[in-house]
C-alpha cells in the first residue's frame, strides 16, 4: 500500500480525499495556489506545498511544479480528484515515467476515452449501443449537412475534446446547420484548443442515467449501479439522485452489463463512469466515459456502503475486485450548493462568507471546504458544498433534503440554495416525472430571493 498520497486538487474533492487517506493509515501532501492558502485541505493534510499564483495554469494545471511537489515530498502516488489534471494524458504518462502511481486511468486509456469520437467508436466496436450519429469526426460543413440530412433533424454538433457541456449546439433544420457549427467550433476551440466537431441525432427528452463502474489490473470489471443525472442547466448538472426513478430492474441489469462489457473491452482499471441517455421508450445510448471520480460519486457511496475514493485506491495499489456488482440499499441525492445567484441567472457570487451554518441529523452528510470568515476566490468552480441526503424511500429523502436545505445558512453570498428549495416543491419533480430539458421550462420566478 502507498504510504504518502499527494492530491493534485483543491476544494472538497481535496478534503475528501485526505479524509480517507487518514482512515487508510496513509499520509498526505497538499499543494495549493497562493489563492488558497486559507484552504482547509491545507491545514488537513501532513503536508502541504505552495505551487503557485492564483490562475490554474501556473499551479494546479502547472504539471512540472506538481512533480517537483512529490518529489521533494517523497509522494509515492498522486491523486488527482476531477477536473484540473485528473483526465490529462501527459500527466498520467509524466507520473508514470517519474514512477509516482497517478491513481486514474493510463495514459493511453485516457488517449482512448478523452476524445469522445474515438470513445464511440471504441465503444460500437465493444458492442455497447450508441447514439446514431456521424461515423467520427465531421470533414466539412457540407459534410456535417448531408449526414444530417440523412440521419433527419434535429441533431446535436460536438466537440469531440468537449466537457462541462462545453462546445456543443442542438440544430434543428437545415437552416441553421450554418450557425450551430460556427457556434460549436468558436466555443471549443477556444475552450479546448480543439474545434473537430462530430454528429450525432437529438435525443429528444432523455434522461441522463450513469453506471459507476471499478476495473481491476486483472481487466475485471463491476459496476455500483446507476446515477440520474438529468436535472441539469446548459449541460451542466445541478442535481443526482440514485436510484433514477425512472430505471426498472432489467434496465439496471442491461445498462449495467453494457457498462461493464465497455469497461472490460478496454481493460479499464480503476474507476470511471459510463453516461448514457435514456429515450423516453427506455432504449439507452452510450455517451461517454469519464476516466475519474465524479462530482456525484458520493449518493452511490451512501446506497451501497462503499468508499469509492478508497477503491480507487486499493485497485491503483494493486489491489483486485470481488467481482461482484452492487445495488442500491437506500435512497440517496445531491444537491450541488454553488456560489451563483438563481434568481438573476445563476450569476457567480464570490466573496466573503460572513456566517456559517450546516446542517445536521439522520441521512445528512456534506462535502464541503468552506468556513465562515472563508473567502471564496474568483478563480475556481462555484461550487462550494455538496448536499447529500439518504432516505428509506425518494419521498423521505425529498422532505430531508427539503427540511437540510432550510436548516443551511450561509451569509455573505447568494447560493442555489433558493434554487433547489423550488424545485423540490415541484410537482413533476416530486413525482419523478422529469427529462434533461426540465429546467428549460422551469419557472424561475418561483425561486425565493
Ligand atoms: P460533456 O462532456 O460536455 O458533459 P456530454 O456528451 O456528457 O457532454 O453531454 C452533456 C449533456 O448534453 C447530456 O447530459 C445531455 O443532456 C446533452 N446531450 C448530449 N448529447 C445529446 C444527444 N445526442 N441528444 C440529446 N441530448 C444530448
Amino acid at each position: 500500500m502507498f504510504k504518502k498520497i499527494l492530491i493534485a486538487n483543491r476544494g472538497e474533492i481535496a478534503l475528501r480525499v485526505i479524509r480517507t487517506c487518514k482512515e487508510m493509515g496513509i499520509k498526505t501532501v497538499a499543494v495549493y495556489s497562493t489563492a488558497d492558502k486559507d484552504s482547509l485541505h491545507v491545514r488537513f493534510a501532513d503536508e502541504a506545498v505552495c505551487i503557485g499564483a492564483a490562475p490554474s495554469r501556473d499551479s494546479y494545471l502547472n504539471i512540472p511544479r506538481i512533480i517537483a511537489a512529490a518529489e521533494i515530498t517523497n509522494a509515492d502516488a498522486i491523486h488527482p480528484g476531477y477536473g484540473f489534471l485528473s483526465e490529462n494524458a501527459e500527466f498520467s504518462k509524466i507520473c508514470e515515467e517519474y514512477k509516482i502511481k497517478f491513481i486514474g486511468a493510463s495514459p493511453e486509456m485516457i488517449n482512448k476515452m478523452g476524445d469522445k469520437a474515438t470513445a464511440k467508436a471504441t465503444m460500437e466496436e465493444a458492442g455497447v449501443p450508441t447514439v446514431p450519429g456521424s461515423k467520427g469526426l465531421l470533414k466539412s460543413l457540407e459534410d456535417g449537412k448531408k449526414i444530417a440530412a440523412e440521419m433527419g433533424y434535429p441533431v446535436i454538433v460536438k466537440a469531440t475534446a468537449g466537457g462541462g457541456g462545453k462546445g456543443m449546439r442542438i440544430i434543428k433544420t437545415e437552416a441553421d446547420f450554418k450557425k450551430g457549427w460556427d457556434d460549436a467550433r468558436q466555443e471549443s476551440g477556444a475552450a479546448f484548443g480543439n474545434d473537430a466537431l462530430y454528429l450525432e441525432k437529438y435525443i429528444e427528452e432523455p434522461r441522463h442515467i450513469e453506471i459507476q463502474i471499478i476495473g481491476d489490473s486483472d481487466g475485471r470489471a463491476c459496476h455500483l449501479s446507476e446515477r440520474d443525472c438529468s436535472i441539469q442547466r446548459r449541460h451542466q448538472k445541478l442535481v443526482e439522485e440514485t436510484p433514477s426513478p425512472f430505471i426498472t430492474d432489467e434496465l439496471r441489469d442491461a445498462m449495467g452489463k453494457a457498462a461493464i462489457k465497455g469497461a472490460e473491452a478496454i481493460g479499464y482499471e480503476g474507476a470511471g463512469t459510463i453516461e448514457f441517455l435514456v429515450d423516453k421508450h427506455r432504449n439507452f445510448y452510450f455517451m461517454e466515459m469519464n476516466t475519474r471520480i465524479q462530482v456525484e460519486h458520493p449518493i452511490t457511496e451512501e446506497v451501497t456502503d462503499f468508499d469509492l475514493i478508497k477503491e480507487q485506491i486499493k485497485v491503483a495499489a494493486g489491489e483486485k475486485i470481488s467481482g461482484k456488482n452492487y445495488y442500491p440499499k437506500l435512497f440517496a441525492m445531491e444537491c450541488r450548493i454553488n456560489a451563483e445567484d438563481p434568481s438573476n441567472g445563476f450569476r457567480p457570487s464570490p466573496g466573503k462568507i460572513i456566517n456559517l451554518h450546516l446542517p445536521g441529523g439522520k441521512g445528512v452528510r456534506i462535502d464541503s471546504h468552506v468556513y465562515a470568515g472563508y473567502v471564496i476566490p474568483p478563480n475556481y468552480d462555484s461550487m462550494i458544498a455538496k448536499l447529500i441526503i439518504s432516505g428509506q424511500t425518494r419521498e423521505e429523502v425529498i422532505v430531508r433534503m427539503k427540511r437540510a436545505l432550510e436548516e443551511f445558512v450561509i451569509d455573505g453570498i447568494k447560493t442555489t440554495i433558493p434554487f433547489h428549495i423550488a424545485l423540490l416543491e415541484d410537482e413533476n419533480f416530486k413525482a419523478g416525472n422529469f427529462t434533461t430539458k426540465f429546467l428549460e421550462d422551469f419557472d424561475f420566478s418561483k425561486i425565493k430571493k
